[in-house]
């Protein structure tokens, strides 16, 4: 195995803390309630109109509830509360475009959920046309949805592309029938291959699959097996996500036999052995969890250091306001951060009586943007030089002499090298980057929440 060095089975062991997978700084543990609607507002107001955003629309609802789910979703059997959910999203559009300074430009649309080709084939065209009323979509703008292989349909895809949709991430997870029966989410390699199909026919270019490790019953031959059938279907990236068991937040997790759950040494051992079987194929490592083909634009954002992360991973998007629609989406704006209502009905209770539905929110310090920055370059490029970013920000490396001694210590563990002011973390460290960034996290001794495993 390619632990290198630094990475002994103690090292693992002690490593193996929770921390935060830092998709926004401050996490959104840290988010509080006097963020309101009316702090939103006077964000929405403020932005400068020349420049383009980025939406994000969460849909909230699966036809099953697979075992291993995180996210934040419920079973829907019925499409009556899928369409009056679609009526809700429309209201939302409205609402946060009445306190836009104007008709914005739009670089980026991602649908996220749950599953968001639930909704009908019309609703999304529905859905489409109002944002494109309500917004300068760009011509050359990024429109992406998460599918389930599962539940789609031709339609779908045909109703999506005609929407201008030209990126799709495909879950998949694992193909193994064992893990599949364990985690509740059957779904062929066939199925799956049709699908991607239909997305290359409709014309849409940019294919994601989406694998994981650390499921149960999952072994480091089991994990290569299923990304070999992945690369067959030729994705211009590939997501692969340690499984996160955080049972006491997502009690359906409990429902998995815990003692086929692989121990922290053989995640490291799947992960590394799925890692070396999609750079064999010529994909190039984005980041911790994110590969893509050498051409791609995420890859080559990562050679020019222009990579960064949102609430989606890791993103080339450059947009500095990002919008977020529906039930718990978090949106980031250049003031701070903003979460919707965490329930639908919470959610549809505001919308409907014509209130932005935000319920908490950060509103950033410039401490808190120049540990974001610190946080975002060592997520992206695995190195950061603290006295440059320190001067970007308008502030001083001296500020950081506690965290430069914590870095010391983590550096005779061979987790991170520091050379002067220059923190960079080798190559056989780098899953373990999160335990370096939260090295630079104000706020983690006061959460309240625990987070996933770092490996
Ligand atoms: S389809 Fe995705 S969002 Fe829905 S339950 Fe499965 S993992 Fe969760």
């Amino acid at each position: 195995m390619r632990h290198g060095p630094g990475m002994t089975l103690e090292l693992i062991a002690r490593c193996d803390q929770r921390v935060p997978r830092y998709t926004s700084y401050p996490t959104a543990p840290h988010f509080k309630p006097d963020i309101t609607a009316e702090t939103y507002a006077a964000w929405l107001a403020e932005l400068a109109p020349d420049q383009p955003v980025s939406l994000y629309l969460h849909v909230p609802f699966c036809a099953e509830l697979c075992l291993y789910c995180g996210c934040n979703t419920a079973v829907t059997r019925s499409y009556k509360a899928v369409a009056a959910y679609v009526d809700c999203l429309e209201r939302e559009i409205e609402l946060v475009t009445k306190h836009l300074p104007g008709r914005m430009d739009v670089s980026h649309i991602h649908w996220g959920g749950g599953t968001p080709t639930i909704v009908s084939p019309e609703d999304l065209e529905r859905i489409s046309s109002r944002l494109g009323s309500a917004f300068a979509i760009r011509p050359d703008a990024e429109i992406a949805v998460e599918i389930d292989p599962r539940t789609i349909t031709l339609a779908h895809v045909e109703a999506l592309a005609a929407s201008g949709l030209n990126r799709a991430s495909l879950g998949v997870q694992d193909f193994d029938p064992r893990v599949q029966e364990t985690i509740k989410r059957i779904q062929s390699f066939e199925q799956t291959a049709q699908v991607a199909g239909w997305l290359r026919q409709a014309g849409v270019k940019g294919l994601n699959l989406d694998l994981m490790y650390g499921l149960p019953f999952q072994t480091s031959g089991s994990v290569i097996r299923s990304v070999d059938l992945a690369l067959r279907l030729g994705p211009d990236r590939i997501a692969l996500f340690g499984y996160a068991h955080v049972p006491w937040m997502k009690r359906h997790q409990a429902l998995l036999p815990e003692e086929a759950l692989p121990g922290a040494v053989a995640r490291v051992e799947q992960r590394e052995a799925a890692s070396a079987a999609i750079l064999e194929a010529g994909y190039v490592q984005i980041g911790i969890d994110h590969f893509a083909k050498p051409d791609d634009p995420m890859a080559l954002r990562q050679k020019d250091g222009r990579l960064h992360r949102n609430f989606q991973g890791y993103t080339t998007d450059e947009a500095t306001a990002l919008i977020g629609f529906g039930t718990s989406a978090i949106g980031s704006l250049p003031q701070g951060y903003v979460q919707n209502a965490p329930t639908t009905v919470a959610y549809r209770e505001a919308v409907m009586s014509g209130r932005l539905p935000v319920i908490r929110g950060a509103a950033l310090t410039d401490d808190d943007r120049l540990r974001r920055g610190i946080i975002e370059r060592l997520m992206c490029d695995f190195e950061v030089e603290l006295d440059e970013i320190a001067r970007e920000f308008g502030s001083s490396p001296t500020a950081f002499a506690s965290e430069i001694e914590a870095v010391d210590a983590l550096a005779r563990d061979g987790l991170v090298t520091r050379d002067g002011l220059t923190i960079a973390v080798p190559e056989e460290s780098r899953a373990l980057v999160r335990n370096v960034c939260a090295v630079f996290d104000r706020y983690l001794e006061s959460g309240a929440q625990r987070h996933s495993r770092a490996l």
